[in-house]
C-alpha cells in the first residue's frame, strides 16, 4: 500500500506521517516512512543542493529534473522494493509536489511535468494521496515557528516566498483531488492534531488490510 502526503508549507504532514505510522505499526505492520525530495541517499544529496541557495540561479526546467531525478532514484532503491516485499509506505510529498511547485506555480506547461512525472514514477503511482489543507498564512506561521530556536530546522528556499503563491499552490492542489478524487482526500488540517490523526487512520487502515 502506497500512501503519500500533500500540501503547502506547515500542513502538519510529518506528524502525521509519524502518528499514522505508530497506529500501523501497532497493529503489525510493515511501515517503510520516507519523504521527498530525498529518500534514498542519491536523492538526499540532490534534496541538499535543491534546497539550497545554489539552486536559485537554476531554471525551473533544470530545477523540476533534478526533483525527477531525484524521485526516480527514490522509487527504483526504496518505494518500489518496499511495496514488492508487501510493506505500507508512507511518503511525505510525492508527483502531487512536483505538478503543483513546478507546474502551476514555476509555469512549466503540464506536458513537459507528464512527461517527467511518467518517467520518474515508472508505473508506481500513489495507492491514496492526503492532501492536508489550510489556508496559506497558518500554514505559513506554523513554518516559520519551526525557524525559531528549539525547532526543527531554519526556513529553506521555497518557505521564504510570497503568501500569494502559497494560496495558488494550496488552490494547485485542491484542483488535483478534484480531478482525481478515486485517489485523493482533502483532510482539513485547521483542526486539532488528534482529529487528524483519527481521519486518517480511518481512511487508511481499511486498504492496509486488503
Ligand atoms: O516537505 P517539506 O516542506 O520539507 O519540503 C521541502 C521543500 O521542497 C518544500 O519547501 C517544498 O516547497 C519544496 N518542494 C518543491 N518541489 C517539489 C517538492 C518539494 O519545490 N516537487
Amino acid at each position: 500500500l502506497f500512501v503519500t502526503f500533500e500540501g503547502g508549507e506547515g500542513a502538519g504532514k510529518s506528524t502525521q506521517i509519524r502518528r499514522l505510522a505508530e497506529a500501523l505499526k501497532a497493529r503489525g505492520l510493515e511501515v517503510l516512512v520516507t519523504r521527498e525530495p530525498g529518500g534514498s541517499p542519491g536523492a538526499e544529496a540532490l534534496r541538499h543542493v535543491l534546497l539550497s541557495g545554489a539552486a536559485e540561479d537554476f531554471g525551473v526546467r533544470m530545477e523540476a529534473l533534478l526533483f525527477a531525478a531525484a524521485r526516480n532514484d527514490h522509487v527504483e532503491t526504496v518505494i518500489r522494493p518496499a511495496l514488492e516485499r508487501g510493506a505500507v509506505v508512507l511518503c511525505d510529498r510525492f508527483m502531487d509536489s512536483s505538478r503543483v511547485y513546478q507546474g502551476v506555480t514555476g509555469n512549466l506547461e503540464s506536458e513537459f511535468i507528464d512527461t517527467l512525472e511518467r518517467v520518474a514514477v515508472d508505473g508506481v503511482v500513489p495507492d491514496l494521496t492526503l492532501i492536508l489543507d489550510l489556508p496559506a498564512e497558518r500554514g505559513l506561521e506554523r513554518a516559520r515557528g519551526r525557524a525559531e530556536p528549539g525547532a526543527n530546522s531554519a526556513p529553506d528556499r521555497f518557505e521564504k516566498e510570497e503568501l500569494e503563491t502559497h494560496e495558488k499552490r494550496r488552490q494547485g492542489f485542491l484542483d488535483i483531488a478534484a480531478a482525481d478524487p478515486k485517489r485523493c482526500r482533502v483532510v482539513d488540517a485547521g483542526r486539532p492534531i488528534e482529529a487528524i490523526a483519527a481521519e486518517i487512520l480511518a481512511l487508511v487502515e481499511p486498504l492496509s488490510l486488503e
